[in-house]
């Protein structure tokens, strides 16, 4: 909890809070081993194709659903749930199956389901609205407006709850359920607003889904420390061999990073042009190659751009973009990235809104976005996937080193007033890093509090 957290959740504070307005910053729901994805049940609601397949992948999960008792349907097929009786226990998701609204008529469902249930819904609650990619729905129309009211719904939420909304292909009905536990879970505590596309496709489920990458070796750049020393550890977490890569002059806690996960390290500068060349032969001859890549080093050399020297430009632009579309073209070309693959890259909210100061570095991260555009067309349909995250706000030293006014506007100014941990963007690679995450491919989902910056 910061500072300012911890303020508002005191007597005074609660408060000051309250008759001023201020941000309230609900302590989020982060996942823990041995408890329960949710505190509640499952509401689940909407007529389509994904309702019944949904209803058995929440089941196999351990959720409960709950179904309203009241729900009925009327001659014309419509659902009518205004006669809802307040449930018994408060629901901790409203999962919503939206791809049976063919027309924008039916957009007046997604009021028929929340309107009553939406304030009952309990703290760090879970919305997830289901439809179809408007490209291949009945109504792109009514499919693209889903968005709207998803992202709307996000900012409506108190008390740490996140809304998101999942565009589930025709054909990839049996492909939910990592992204499913994924958001319905702590696991994706700061992650809110976002659309998330889900393709068709053969889908691998894990023998064990406390260990989905058992027997898989996965490469963190940057893995010393902040975000890539908890990618590090989750990836871990979830069974994975990691090769812990830092310059360096980051020795010592690189080495301190792979002890604690059980991995190992490669000493190496990302930038240097022998690098690709050394992290294809480090894998090849360790570990027969490579399941998981993160391109998470980064470097900022922030300076508005009519003061900015080529230095400042040059380094950013090699160590935050060039060189991993070098690793990655070694990685392809030698075979070393196996079947299956993932290469998740770390872009940043930066790279969406843009920001003074970081011309340089938002170019770079915007170039992360294009990197899994191309790749990931390029890979599609091959098992093989590529993704990225783009944190906002995140406490790390990167963010700790911003002047106290800024920092402040950066934690407070997203839907969940406050900054998120390295855990938050470290789960959200081990979903994309999943084996059954093979239909997530081409997405950039943001870890950040549904951060008004490049909304
Ligand atoms: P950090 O500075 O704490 O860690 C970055 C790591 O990358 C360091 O260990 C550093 O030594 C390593 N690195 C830098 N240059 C390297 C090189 N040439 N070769 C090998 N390793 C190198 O930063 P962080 O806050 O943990 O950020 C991690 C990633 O997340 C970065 O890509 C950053 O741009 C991105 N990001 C961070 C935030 C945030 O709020 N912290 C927000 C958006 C995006």
């Amino acid at each position: 909890m910061d500072r300012y957290q911890s303020f508002a959740r005191s007597g005074i504070g609660r408060f000051v809070v309250g008759k001023l307005g201020l941000p309230d910053p609900h302590p989020l729901r982060r996942h823990s081993p041995g408890r329960p994805p949710l505190d509640g049940p499952v509401l689940l609601g909407g007529r389509g194709r994904l309702v019944e397949p949904v209803r058995a992948t929440l089941g196999s999960i351990g959720l409960d659903v709950t179904t309203d008792p009241t729900e009925r349907t009327d001659t014309a097929g419509r659902t009518d749930t205004t006669q809802r009786t307040e449930a018994a226990e408060r629901p901790a998701a409203l999962v919503f199956d939206a791809t049976g609204i063919e027309k924008v008529e039916d957009l007046r469902d997604l009021h028929t389901f929340f309107h009553p249930s939406i304030r009952s819904l309990g703290p760090c609650g879970r919305v997830v609205v289901l439809g179809t990619p408007p490209a291949s729905a009945v109504s792109r129309i009514a499919q693209r407006a889903l968005e709207g009211f998803t992202r709307s719904v996000g900012k409506e939420l108190k008390r740490g709850g996140t809304a998101q909304l999942v565009y589930v292909a025709e054909g990839a009905e049996g492909n939910v359920e990592s992204t499913l536990r994924f958001l319905l879970s702590g696991r994706s505590a700061y992650v809110s607003g976002q659309v998330i596309r889900i393709g068709a496709g053969p889908v691998e489920a894990p023998d064990d889904w406390d260990a989905p990458l058992a027997g898989k070796v996965a490469l963190v750049t940057g893995a010393s420390r902040g975000i890539g020393a908890a990618i590090a550890e989750v990836l871990a977490r979830d069974g994975a061999h990691v090769v812990c890569l830092d310059v360096p002059g980051q020795g010592e806690e690189l080495s301190a990073v792979a002890n604690r996960v059980k991995g190992s390290t490669i000493q190496l500068d990302i930038t240097a042009p022998d690098a690709p060349a050394r992290i294809v032969e480090h894998v090849d001859q360790r570990h027969g190659g490579v399941d998981v890549v993160v391109h998470n080093a980064g470097i900022t050399r922030d300076r508005t751009l009519g003061r900015m020297d080529e230095g400042r430009w040059d380094a950013v632009l090699q160590v935050n973009l060039a060189c991993q579309e070098r690793v990655n073209q070694a990685l392809f070309d030698s075979g070393a990235l196996r079947p299956n693959g993932r290469v998740v890259g770390v872009s940043s909210i930066a790279g969406i809104a843009g920001n003074v100061g970081q011309t340089n570095y938002a170019t770079t991260k915007a170039g992360v976005i294009g990197l899994v555009d191309a790749l990931s067309e390029q890979v599609d349909g091959t098992g093989t996937t590529v993704n990225a995250v783009a944190p906002g706000f995140i406490e790390t030293r990167m963010t700790a080193a911003v002047p106290l006014v800024i920092r402040e506007a950066g934690r407070r100014m997203n839907s969940l007033s406050q900054g998120g941990l390295p855990v938050d963007v470290a789960e959200t690679v081990a979903w994309f890093a999943h084996p059954a995450s093979a239909g997530v491919n081409g997405n950039v989902v943001r870890v950040c509090g549904q951060s008004l910056l490049g909304a």
